[in-house]
């Protein structure tokens, strides 16, 4: 009785007899349940019974092998046994599924037996290095989901990609140092565990029809879940393995494809333009600001009820646009739609929404202007992301960055100005590091909202830290626009300012943009999407050319309009008399009757 229970078969026995209770169980339950049949697990279903048809007929090849060259089928129940607890212990603690949905525990549990045993059968000990990666990543995962609410997806690599190193180290806390250790450490003892384990299971032979045993059971057992209740994270870590690999190659390829289709636009200024309002010698003064991550609810000029923006509120000369779409929740994304004739985001399908030409500062450079362009402490540097940036504003003569926030770049704007000859037409282009998370950049002497804090453990429980930070971030930069206006005192001068895409403090359910993905909401549908966007010129300006004021009167009327980042290319030739073939009237709001923006965003109606 006792070698029987030691036996092999005791185990096959016994594991068979559980998986057919589970099922009998699942086919109950769900006959009593009376679960509507939406017919999405047909795929599945097919994958499914394709997996168990394979698994059972190589399984009786292999155990037929085994048995021509005198080798036990199977390894021993010891070693059944150790890879069994083996299964359970890494289902339990690197998988966030049984937190949720324990009755998918039993099928985690399979699947990763069944995995363990088929690598270490093809790769040996080889395969210690793929699970000890995977094993990290899943348990950083489970913390970091704990904490940020954002499961690891292409936008956060994308967005890690993005990050300079003062953003990461806004996330180096002393906690996230820990849980990156502690899931090194426990990855590296579940390896060492499974290294003990395969020490008694030598043949590959048995392990391999082991391997496929366990896969037999495991498609058993999918298959007895209702296809309308099936979903593919209940396949972990199979399924788990294949996403984290897609996001990977999905946000790598997306930073390739990005820079490739902005290397691969022709500049506008190689088609001929013309310059009707300024021949040069005006000394006029067009500051170009792409901001970061601000929200156009979070400004007090927007009806926000707390005064983030006191400078603007009163500035007499603003025509101010509430109600502006960004094209994405990517920088790069929204910086192409800003300055090129894109209307959407560049994986928009319809080709005409798409760029066709380059970065709208080239023309003007083509007019005689000089290009002066301002970035941030770190961006815009040497970041690959960053090169987007860097493409669209190639005709920039001298590229400067701010030696500590933002505001320190104003005094470079000055010594620029100050060095230029009397009567240069001028472009100062600014993108420095504005809202970015870790809503670093603002005055900590004397910071209008406290307690300020930038720590994005659990946000939504320091919620009023994390937005009193926010909230001072938008109130520095309404005191830069302020301190880079004041700069230009007594020229010609115009400030378009426009963020490249909101954030998410709480707002539409979601926590930092990175969690946008993890919460199945498309960007254009979420709050988040609307930014902040104004106008600001001098009264020098409008006496230069009539044009200007008939310019300045047509924006004013628009404000009211539902404008998008689509409208700025068009916009900025349309205030300047700037012809072009690339320029289209119906996008430029100082036009007589533009068209406001149609595509997707909150307000429509589906
Ligand atoms: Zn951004």
């Amino acid at each position: 009785m006792l070698s029987f229970l030691r036996s092999r078969s005791c185990f096959v026995l016994l594991s068979a007899l559980v998986v057919a209770v589970l099922i009998a169980i699942r086919l109950f339950t769900s006959w009593i349940g009376d679960l509507p049949s939406q017919g999405e697990g047909v795929a599945s279903t097919a994958l499914l019974i394709a997996m168990v048809a394979g698994c059972a007929l190589v399984l009786v090849a292999g155990l037929f092998l085994a048995r021509k060259r005198c080798v036990e089928g199977l390894p021993d129940s010891r070693c059944l046994w150790g890879v069994t607890l083996l299964g359970v212990l890494c289902a339990v603690s690197c998988s966030m599924l049984p937190r949720h949905e324990m009755s998918a525990l039993p099928l985690l549990i399979l699947l990763t037996t069944g995995a363990f045993c088929l690598l270490w059968s093809l790769l040996r000990s080889l395969s210690l290095m793929f699970w000890w990666v995977f094993f990290s990543l899943e348990i950083a995962q489970i913390a970091g989901y704990t904490q940020y609410g954002s499961r690891i997806n292409s936008l956060v690599i994308a967005e890690t990609m993005e990050a300079s190193a003062e953003e990461v180290t806004g996330y180096l806390s002393s906690i996230n140092v820990a849980i990156a250790l502690s899931s090194l450490v426990g990855s590296v003892v579940l390896c060492w565990l499974m290294a003990r384990v395969m020490r008694r299971c030598q043949n590959r032979l048995p392990l391999l029809n082991a391997g496929l045993f366990f896969m037999l059971l495991a498609g058993l057992l999918g298959l007895a879940i209702p296809p309308a209740q099936r979903h593919a994270r209940h396949f972990w870590p199979c399924f788990e393995i294949y996403s984290l690999t897609h996001a990977c190659v999905e946000a790598i390829f997306h930073n390739q494809e990005t820079i490739r289709r902005v290397e691969n636009l022709h500049s506008p200024a190689e088609q001929p333009s013309s310059l009707h309002t300024l021949r040069g010698g005006e000394g006029v003064v067009l500051v170009v600001h792409i901001g970061e991550s601000i929200r156009a609810d979070r400004m007090s000029v927007n009806g926000y009820e707390r005064d983030t923006t006191p400078w603007l509120r009163q500035c007499p000369r603003l025509i101010n646009f509430p109600r502006c779409v960004s094209a994405a929740c990517d920088t790069c994304q929204a910086q192409i739609a800003i300055l090129t004739d894109a209307r959407r985001d560049i994986y928009e399908k319809d080709p005409s929404l798409q760029p066709h030409t380059g970065s709208v500062l080239d023309l003007f450079a083509a007019h005689g202007f000089r290009i002066f362009a301002f970035f941030g402490k770190r961006n815009a540097t040497h970041l690959k992301y960053d090169l987007v940036v860097r493409l669209l504003t190639r005709c920039a003569e001298q590229k400067n960055h701010a030696p500590g926030s933002p505001w320190t770049s104003v005094p470079q704007m000055a010594a620029v100005l100050r060095s230029l000859p009397k009567g240069q037409n001028t472009i100062l282009f600014i993108n420095n590091e504005g809202s970015h998370t870790p809503f670093f950049h603002y005055d900590h002497d004397n910071p209008p909202f406290q307690p300020a804090g930038s720590t994005f453990e659990t946000p939504s429980s320091h919620a009023m830290e994390v937005n009193n930070a926010y909230d001072n971030t938008v109130h520095y930069t309404d005191e830069f626009v302020r301190r880079v206006t004041s700069l230009l005192q007594g020229r010609p001068w115009l400030y378009l300012y426009i963020s490249d895409h909101g954030e998410y403090l709480g707002h539409d359910g979601i926590w930092g943009r990175a969690a946008l993905g993890e919460s199945g909401r498309d960007y254009l549908s979420t709050t988040g999407c609307y930014v902040g966007a104004f106008f600001i010129s001098s009264p020098e300006l409008e006496k230069l050319h009539p044009h200007f004021a008939e310019s300045l009167r047509a924006l004013q009327s628009h404000t009211g309009m539902l404008i998008a980042q689509e409208h700025i290319f068009h916009t900025l030739l349309g205030f300047f008399d700037l012809r072009t073939p690339w320029y289209n009237p119906a996008l430029d709001l100082t036009s007589p009757n533009p068209k406001s923006y149609t595509g997707r965003h909150p307000e429509q109606t589906k």
